[in-house]
C-alpha cells in the first residue's frame, strides 16, 4: 500500500529526508512490524499511513483507496498514551465513538472492549489512577471502537518497564488477533518485533530506507527462547551489523 513511498523534510537550512523509495503492502489480518533505529522515519512513516502527514513522493493507500487525511478507520495508539485526563476509562473508550455522532449500541461495544482488554473493574476510574500497561488498554481500546480498518501503533510499550513490555506484547498479539484487525507496529527493540511481528519491516537510517522484510512463521503465542525466533534474532542482528562484534574487536 506504500509504493515509492518518499518524504522529505524541507528547511531553509537543508533538508531532512525521512525515507525514501519505500514499497510496503500489510497483508490482510496481519500484525506486521516496522523495525529501525530511532531516525530511520519510522513515526513519519506511520504518520503518513494516517493521513497526519503527506507525502513528498509515490503513493499510500489502505483497502485499495488513496489516503488523503485523517479518518477514524485508521486507529493510532501512542507511546504516551494520549488519553483524556479528565474522561473516565469507559468515556475514553467511547470518546471517538461520541465524536462521530455513533448511533448504535455504544454501551455493548464499550462493554465488550472492557472484557476484551481485562479493564473489568476499572471503567470508572481516571487515567491517572492506572498504572502504564493499563493505561496502554485503554488507548487501544479506544482505537478499537472504531472498528478500524488498520491499527497504527507507534513504539506503544516504549514507556513501560521490562516484564509490563512483555505482558502487553503477549496482550497486543492475543487481543488484535481475537479481532482480527490489520496492524501496523513500530518499533525500535528487535526482540519485540520478533515476538509480536507475522513479518518485520527492517528499516535503516540515513536515509530512512526499506531494507528488507523477514517473515516469522512461527504461531502465535510465541515462546521467547523458540530456536527459530533465537535464530531469526541473530539473522536481523546481523543485518543491523550488532551480531558478533566481539569477534571483531579481537580481530583489530
Ligand atoms: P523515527 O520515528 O524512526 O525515530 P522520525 O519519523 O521521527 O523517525 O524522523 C525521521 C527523520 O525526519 C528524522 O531525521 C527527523 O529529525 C525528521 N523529522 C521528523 N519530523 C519532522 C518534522 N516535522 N520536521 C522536520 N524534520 C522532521
Ligand atoms: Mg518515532
Amino acid at each position: 500500500m506504500l509504493e515509492g513511498a518518499t518524504k522529505v523534510f524541507a528547511a531553509r537550512n537543508g533538508d531532512t529526508v525521512a525515507f525514501q523509495d519505500v514499497n510496503l503492502s500489510v497483508h490482510e489480518g496481519e500484525l506486521l512490524c516496522v523495525l529501525g533505529p530511532s531516525g530511520c522515519g519510522k513515526s513519519t512513516l506511520l504518520n503518513t499511513i494516517a493521513g497526519l502527514d503527506k507525502l513528498s513522493g509515490g503513493s499510500v493507500a489502505v483497502g485499495g483507496e488513496p489516503v488523503a487525511g485523517p479518518h477514524f478507520t485508521r486507529g493510532m495508539v501512542f507511546q504516551d498514551y494520549a488519553l483524556f485526563p479528565w474522561l473516565t476509562v469507559e468515556e475514553n473508550i467511547r470518546f471517538g465513538l461520541d465524536a462521530r455522532g455513533f448511533k448504535g449500541d455504544k454501551q455493548m461495544i464499550v462493554a465488550d472492549l472492557v472484557a476484551l482488554t481485562r479493564l473489568q473493574g476499572f471503567e470508572r476510574a481516571r487515567p491517572s489512577q492506572l498504572s502504564g500497561g493499563m493505561a496502554q488498554r485503554v488507548a487501544l481500546a479506544r482505537a478499537l471502537a472504531n472498528q478500524v480498518e488498520i491499527l497504527l501503533m507507534d513504539e506503544p510499550f516504549g514507556a513501560l518497564d521490562a516484564f509490563t513490555r512483555m505482558e502487553m506484547q503477549e496482550e497486543i498479539v492475543r487481543i488484535v488477533k481475537a479481532q482480527g484487525v490489520t496492524t501496523v507496529f513500530v518499533t525500535h527493540d528487535i526482540d519485540e518485533a520478533l515476538y509480536v511481528g507475522d513479518r518485520v519491516a527492517i528499516m535503516s537510517a540515513h536515509p530512512g530506507e526499506l531494507r528488507r522484510v523477514i517473515p516469522v512463521p512461527i504461531a502465535h503465542p510465541r515462546d521467547r527462547v523458540d530456536p527459530q525466533l533465537v535464530r531469526l534474532r541473530e539473522e536481523v542482528f546481523t543485518e543491523f551489523n550488532l551480531a558478533h562484534t566481539r569477534e571483531q574487536y579481537y580481530h583489530i
